[in-house]
């Protein structure tokens, strides 16, 4: 994979910075050096968030991505204070209409339904939109019969719209549930952070969970047990790698070989249904 070609294209249609400093260990390195690490700070190893657009670079196969319902956006359904200021300062930070992209790819020949989450706009929370999209994209799989690839990152339910934004759970979850009545497989790729409502539906919900290494995965956060049940929880709860102790993922991949196996996996499914 070329990723310095794959890079200035990128850069051409989005606000890219000319550097980035490692939250983690200090260092600040060159944006194109760091994009062409996958993301990975050279100097501590630390994974950094990728965005929506980023991530579509390094995974499917090059011009194969044809997106859909990109200009869907949200409204400030239940007068929310200060929510309408929010989305257009989200807007303006990601350069996205919302926290999710979704269209159809093809990753190493195999086409697929993809979605990517953005935790650059407002967290990649879901409110209504987020819940569209995604219900949409998983009805065009089920009638295409297509596989759907789907990397996650949300600090859950989005607030500012309430209670429609928890119904978006529910919704999504009965989308993916008839793709999989029609027999089509679902990846989910969980990356840092996924938590909150989006863990508790669609995000684990997949036939075969990845989990990027040390990803944060989880419903309510770690103070927020400890303070209601009274009890210490253990070094690195929540995180991918316990998670994977006890069963919760079924296997933790490296960025960098991550399109790797997620096209063996599309593969081997389009093998055994014979497709
Ligand atoms: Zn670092």
């Amino acid at each position: 994979m070329d990723l310095k070609n794959l890079f200035s294209g990128f850069k051409k249609s989005n606000k890219v910075p000319e550097t980035k400093t490692c939250k983690k260990c200090g260092t600040e390195h060159n944006y194109e050096d760091l994009f062409e690490n996958f993301m990975i700070c050279p100097s501590c190893g630390v994974y950094m968030r990728m965005g929506a657009y980023e991530r579509l670079e390094i995974t499917v196969d090059e011009g194969s991505f044809k997106e859909i319902d990109k200009s869907l956006k949200s409204k400030n359904i239940i007068d929310f204070p200060g929510y309408k200021e929010k989305l257009d300062a989200a807007k303006e930070a990601s350069s996205l209409n919302e926290a999710v992209v979704c269209g159809t790819a093809t990753i190493d020949g195999n086409k697929c339904a993809i979605f990517v989450m953005d935790s650059s706009f407002m967290m990649g929370s879901m409110g209504t939109v987020v819940g569209e999209k995604l219900t949409r994209l998983f009805e065009k799989a089920t009638r295409e019969k297509l596989p759907v690839v789907g990397f996650t990152t949300s600090g859950g339910a989005r607030m500012q719209e309430g209670i429609y934004s928890l119904m978006q759970m529910a919704k999504v979850s009965g989308a993916v549930k008839r793709h999989s009545d029609g027999g089509n497989l679902y990846i989910t790729v969980l990356t840092d952070p996924t938590t909150g409502g989006v863990t508790a539906s669609f995000a684990m919900q997949g036939d075969i969970l990845i989990s990027e290494p040390k990803a944060l995965i989880g419903f309510a956060g770690q103070r927020v047990i400890e303070q209601t049940t009274g009890e210490t929880l253990p070094p690195g709860f929540q995180r991918a790698e316990f998670l994977m102790q006890h069963g919760f993922i079924d296997l933790i991949e490296e960025r960098s070989r991550m399109k790797y196996t997620i096209a063996r996996l599309l593969e081997l499914h389009s093998r055994e249904v014979g497709k």
